[in-house]
């Protein structure tokens, strides 16, 4: 029998491999001009670890985990996402006592078990930045810009971006109760989902389609008339750079995200493009988490974003050129040349492919092409430059006047 790969996984195939690296190179830069730093933690931890951080409550830690014991009998877990560890290694390091903000970007792969269907697998890859040490709201607004670059950059833009602050776990704690009495004295209007979920998750309700449910909600209690006056202060100046920098933005007071530990700012960005899954990426503050984790009191703020989501959306541009150049052999004896006149055009760093598959002229003038190049050398008993554009075919006196109107030709 055939071999597969498993359920909710996939192959990275040439084509899509390339992307994937032209996402990251974006990300090294962006995120570098910005001040973050490459960072990379385990990929498989202690299960405690996301158990604590990510909430023992929510549907991660409670169905989608990858777990296994090792050989001492420790239970660890395949990471489900990346913000528990790298708030562990701040407080292993010991990073508070470096200059703070410490900021830092990841990039790699992430594990859920999940029914897998378009764009949600149970192996993914996420690309994330953090900045921990500092609750300045300028951070927040500062990562949200980052995140919407990567993506507008990745040709997966327009993104729709709706932000939200959820205050303080106490302040959350008390509105959820609010809500659910309030829900209760009004349940007869309400859906029969919505009503029999209310104890897990009253804030459902203001998703519902139902017009009983949503006439409901529409007078119904909001978090964020509910926030203490210092994280609605925050949340105010986090919007007021967002308007100042021209980032259109929802505020949504009914975006929950599906991990404990956010206080204060949440945002997501979404994609019009993409089906059930249009998340492309999102994060928030978390204030507590370093703490939870054994650290010292510190603030932090992230996001982390699906490279396989935010290709998805980008599919309509996608470009398949994969090279600049492809040198043609016009006879047999030629390939030394050839071979020779290739390796010259890569030290004028472009992309450069050669014939190494025996086709004959056509066969190859049909495969540069196929390789997107824009010119094309003939190496024969002289050689020729073709502009793949144009067509036209000009003759070099020597290998160096052919580098010459290679460059001319591909500009
Ligand atoms: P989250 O922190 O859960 O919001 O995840 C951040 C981003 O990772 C999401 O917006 C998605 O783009 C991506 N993501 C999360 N889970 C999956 C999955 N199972 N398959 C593919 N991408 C995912």
């Amino acid at each position: 029998m055939r071999l597969q790969a498993p359920r909710g996984t996939f192959d990275v195939l040439p084509g899509d491999a390339r992307r994937r690296l032209d996402l990251q190179r974006n990300a090294a830069d962006v995120l570098g001009r910005a001040g973050y730093g490459p960072f990379e933690t385990p990929i498989f931890e202690d299960t405690e670890l996301f158990a604590r951080g990510v909430g023992e409550a929510t549907d991660i830690v409670q169905k989608e985990m990858f777990t296994f014991e090792d050989k001492a009998g420790r239970s660890l877990t395949l990471r489900p996402e990346g913000t528990a560890g790298v708030c562990r290694a701040y407080a292993e390091h010991g990073m508070h006592k470096l200059a703070q903000p410490v900021k830092l970007w990841y990039w790699g792969p992430f594990f859920r078990h999940e029914a897998p269907q378009a764009g949600r697998f149970r192996q993914f890859t996420q690309v994330g930045a953090e900045a921990l040490g500092s609750d300045d709201p300028s951070l927040d607004a500062e990562l949200i810009l980052l995140l919407a670059e990567l993506i507008e950059l990745a040709g997966a833009g327009p993104a729709r971006l709706r932000v939200s602050s959820l205050g303080t776990p106490e302040t959350r704690a008390a509105y959820l109760e609010e809500l659910t009495t309030y829900l209760r004295a009004r349940e007869g209007e309400l859906s029969e989902d919505v009503r029999e979920r209310l104890d897990q998750n009253p804030l459902r309700a203001f998703d519902a389609d139902h017009p009983g449910t949503r006439a409901v909600m529409e007078a119904a209690p909001r978090l964020l008339d509910r926030l203490d006056p210092a994280d609605a202060d925050h949340f105010a100046a986090v919007r007021d750079l967002l308007d100042r920098a021209g980032v259109q933005y929802d505020v949504d007071s009914t975006l929950v995200r599906g991990l404990d530990y956010y206080t204060r700012t949440v945002f997501e960005f979404e994609s019009q493009r993409l089906g059930a899954q249009a998340a492309l990426g999102g994060g928030g503050r978390y204030d507590r988490l370093v703490e939870e984790l054994g650290g010292p009191a510190t603030p932090g703020v992230g996001w982390a974003a699906g490279i396989e989501r935010i290709l998805l959306a980008a599919e309509d541009a996608r470009d398949a050129r994969v090279a600049d150049v492809f040198v043609a052999i016009a006879k047999p004896e030629s390939g030394g040349s050839a071979f020779l006149m290739t390796q010259r055009l890569r030290q004028e760093g472009l992309r450069v492919v050669m014939e190494q598959a025996g086709r004959g002229m056509k066969g190859q003038l049909k495969q540069a092409n196929r390789v997107g190049a824009r010119a094309t050398v003939i190496v024969g008993d002289g050689i020729d430059v073709k502009d793949m554009d144009s067509g036209d075919q000009r003759a070099a006196d020597s290998a160096e006047a052919a580098v010459q109107m290679v460059r001319e030709t591909v500009g």
